[in-house]
């Protein structure tokens, strides 16, 4: 449950330096850069942890709702940094408990990131639970207006109806386009995406089949 989250008032009112403390200007105490990347649902991390070294000037952010979930990540990703404090390595990854659907554009300004990741989003099986599923017309919008032109929705799953329903959604609205097999096989988030999350290796070992799709945030 989200009662008690608390949600910027806007973009430049979340003070991100306390999650990328790396990043800090020394002069303005500020950070010098912005987050680029999102996890939506990170659940623990795994898509963080291997994403970081292969973009280590971009900021990357997981978005989790669930306390102890969020605090694991917290906790894991401060061990990594403790361990690499040599290289700085780790510093460029981040969580931050909060739902997802509610308020993004308090979080991120107009155009602000380059992808969004929706790994394995949780199925709402039931017909009459399909309008908490994370994808969902109003909300692709959202994500839109917190995408850049050229920027990326990527999406996976092991449940062929939620991603028949993702891709349904994403065909349907204007400011994406579907990317194809070819650009996912060349892209390497794709391969990191299939492998590193931790849903993605249980599906995995249960040889699960794992559907992908990516979308193109379009000009308007
Ligand atoms: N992406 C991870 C993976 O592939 O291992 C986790 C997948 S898990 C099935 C779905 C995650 O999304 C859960 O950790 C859940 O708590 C989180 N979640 C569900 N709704 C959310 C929301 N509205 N905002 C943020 N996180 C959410």
């Amino acid at each position: 449950s989200d009662h008690k989250l608390e949600y910027p008032k806007s973009p430049d009112s979340m003070d991100w330096s306390k999650y990328y403390p790396g990043f800090v200007d020394s002069e303005t105490g500020k950070l010098d850069r912005q987050v680029e990347i999102a996890d939506i649902g990170c659940g623990f991390g795994g898509l963080l942890v291997d994403l970081a070294p292969h973009f280590p000037d971009s900021l990357i952010l997981g978005m989790e709702i669930r306390v102890q979930v969020t605090q694991y990540v917290e906790d894991r990703i401060i061990a990594l940094r403790l361990q690499h404090k040599d290289t700085n390595k780790y510093q460029n990854i981040s969580v931050i408990r909060a739902n997802a659907m509610k308020f993004l554009p308090n979080f991120f300004h107009k155009g602000q990131l380059s992808k969004m990741f929706f790994c394995f989003p949780d199925p709402h099986f039931k017909q009459r639970k399909h309008k908490a599923r994370i994808i969902t017309t109003t909300l692709l919008s959202e994500y839109a207006y917190v995408l850049r032109e050229g920027g990326v929705v990527y999406t996976i799953t092991d449940v062929k109806d939620l991603h028949e329903w993702m891709v349904s959604h994403l065909d349907e609205h204007p400011l994406f386009e579907r990317l194809s097999k070819e650009w996912e096989d060349q892209d390497p988030c794709v391969a990191i995406m299939r492998e590193s999350t931790e849903e993605g290796k249980k599906v995995a070992r249960n040889n699960g089949d794992k559907f992908v799709a990516c979308y193109r945030r379009v000009a308007a």
